[in-house]
C-alpha cells in the first residue's frame, strides 16, 4: 500500500518521560508505516525547554499560529524537585500555560468510550465535553509572599493617568497575596467558541461561575455570555432545539452528576483543569481523555488530557516492564491529522485517522488492554498487554480494518 501523502506540516511537539517514549512507539508502530508523515518537529522536553531559556515552546506556539494544526506530547511542569531532578536555570513555566496564552484559546475535552468500561457515574450514557477557558486567572497570576505587617493595594492606573485604588487587607503578619486577570477579549472569544462548539456539536452548553461572591470578576464572565448569547446564537439554538444556559458552579457540580451526558460544560480556566479531570476519572481513565485547544483565529493543537506518567517512566528507566495506556496520545494524533486531512482536503488522511481510533476502541473492546484499563473494564477475561505489546495489537486491529 503506497503512503498516505500530506500537503502542510503538523507542528510536532515532544514531550517527557512516559509519554515520550509512547510518542516514539506510536509514530513507528502506526503513523510511519502508513503515512508519508510532514512535521515541524519541536523537542518540549525540559532539557531541551531548559537550553534554550524555555524559547522553544514560544516558538512551537507561534508555528501552530503560522501552520493551523499541532500534535502535542505531554510535557513537564517544573517545580521544586524538579529543579534539582533536571537541573533547571529556572522555574520554567508550564508549556500548556505558554502555548494557551500565545493561542488564546478554548480547551474542549471529552471521554473517548469504550464498550466494557462502565463510568462510575451510573447514569451517565453520554459523553460530557468540559470546554476549559485557556487564558488567564490563576494560570497568569503575580503572587506576593507577604514578609510581615504592612497594607495590600489593587492599583490600576489608566493609560490616560487615572487610578482605581482598593485595599486588599491591611497585614498585622505575613502572609500571601495574589493577582490574577482576565480580558473581555479573551473571554468573548471562549464565549463563541462554546458557542460555535455546541452549535457545531448539537449539544447543550452549560455554564457556571462563583458570581455570587465575585461580584465583578466572575460576573463579567455571566454577563459577556449572556449578551454574546442573546445577540448572536440564541435564534440558531432555538432553532436547533439545544439550550444555554447559567448556573452556580456549586449547583452545575450537582446538576452534572445527576444528569445523563451529552452536553458540553464550559468552565473557566481552574475550574475546567479540576473538574476534567474528575470527570475523566469518573468516565473510566484519565488515559481515556482527548484534548483539543481551539484558538479564534482558527489553529488547533491536540493533545491527550494526562500527564507524563511519571511513575511508569521511573519503572520503564529500571528497566522493569511498563503498561502505560497510549490511546488518548493516539486520538492527539488522530485529531491533528483529521483536522489536517479536512484543512488540506486528503479525505485518505482523514479516513486513516478514524480507522486508526476505531482500532483502538475495537482492540480494547477485543479484550486486548493495558493494565489499567482492565482493572476497571467488565470484560471477564481481559489481555493484559505491556505499552509496546498495546500499541502493536492496536497497528494489527489497524491493518485489519485497513
Ligand atoms: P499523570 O502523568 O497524568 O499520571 C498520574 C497517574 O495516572 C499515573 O501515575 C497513572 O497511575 C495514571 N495514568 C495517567 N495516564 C496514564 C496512562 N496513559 N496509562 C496508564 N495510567 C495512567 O500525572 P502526574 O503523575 O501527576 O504528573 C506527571 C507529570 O506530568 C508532571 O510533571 C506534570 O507536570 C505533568 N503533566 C503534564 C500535563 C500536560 O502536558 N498536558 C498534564 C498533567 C500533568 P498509576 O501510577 O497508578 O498507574
Ligand atoms: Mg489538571
Amino acid at each position: 500500500m503506497a503512503k498516505i501523502a500530506m500537503k502542510t506540516p503538523l507542528v510536532e511537539m515532544d514531550g517527557d518521560e512516559m509519554t515520550r517514549i509512547l510518542w516514539k512507539m506510536i509514530k513507528d508502530e502506526l503513523l510511519l508505516p502508513f503515512i508519508d508523515l510532514k512535521t515541524e518537529y519541536y523537542d518540549l522536553g525540559l532539557e531541551h525547554r531548559n537550553e534554550t531559556d524555555d524559547q522553544v515552546t514560544v516558538d512551537s506556539a507561534n508555528a501552530t499560529l503560522k501552520y493551523g494544526v499541532a500534535v502535542k506530547c505531554a510535557t513537564i511542569t517544573p517545580n521544586a524537585a524538579r529543579m534539582t531532578e533536571y537541573n533547571l536555570k529556572e522555574m520554567w513555566k508550564s508549556p500548556n500555560a505558554t502555548i494557551r496564552a500565545i493561542l488564546d484559546g478554548t480547551v474542549f475535552r471529552a471521554p473517548i468510550l469504550v464498550k466494557g468500561i462502565v463510568p462510575y457515574v451510573a447514569n451517565w450514557k453520554k459523553p460530557i465535553t468540559i470546554a476549559r477557558h485557556a487564558y488567564g486567572d490563576v494560570y497568569k497570576n503575580v503572587e506576593i509572599k507577604v514578609p510581615g505587617a504592612g497594607k495590600a493595594e489593587l492599583v490600576f492606573t489608566g493609560e490616560d493617568g487615572t487610578e482605581i485604588r482598593e485595599v486588599i487587607h491591611n497585614f498585622n503578619g505575613s502572609g500571601i497575596i495574589q493577582g490574577i486577570h482576565n480580558t473581555d477579549k479573551s473571554i468573548s472569544s471562549f464565549a463563541r467558541a462554546c458557542f460555535g462548539y455546541a452549535i457545531d456539536t448539537k449539544q447543550d452548553l452549560w455554564f457556571a461561575t462563583k458570581d455570587t461572591i465575585s461580584k465583578k470578576y466572575d460576573h463579567n464572565f455571566k454577563d459577556i455570555f449572556q449578551e454574546i448569547y442573546d445577540k448572536e446564537y440564541k435564534a440558531k439554538f432555538e432553532e436547533l432545539g439545544i439550550e444555554y444556559f447559567y448556573t452556580l458552579i456549586d449547583d452545575a457540580v450537582a446538576r452534572v452528576i445527576r444528569s445523563d451526558g451529552g452536553f458540553i460544560w464550559a468552565c473557566k480556566n481552574y475550574d475546567g483543569d479540576v473538574m476534567s479531570d474528575m470527570v475523566a476519572t469518573a468516565y473510566g481513565d484519565l488515559s481515556m481523555m482527548t484534548s483539543v485547544l481551539v484558538s479564534p483565529n482558527g489553529a488547533y493543537e491536540y493533545e491527550a488530557a494526562h500527564g507524563t506518567v511519571q511513575r511508569h517512566y521511573y519503572k520503564h528507566l529500571k528497566g522493569e516492564e511498563t503498561s502505560t495506556n497510549s490511546i488518548a496520545t493516539i486520538f492527539a494524533w488522530t485529531g491533528a491529522l483529521k483536522k489536517r486531512g479536512e484543512l488540506d482536503q486528503i479525505p485518505e488522511l482523514v479516513a486513516f485517522a478514524e480507522k486508526l481510533e476505531k482500532a483502538c476502541v475495537k482492540t480494547v473492546e477485543d479484550g486486548k488492554m493495558t493494565k489499567s484499563l482492565s482493572l476497571i473494564s467488565t470484560c471477564e477475561h481481559p489481555v493484559i498487554l505491556n505499552s509496546l505489546d498495546f500499541i502493536k495489537a492496536i497497528r494489527e486491529t489497524l491493518e485489519s480494518l485497513l
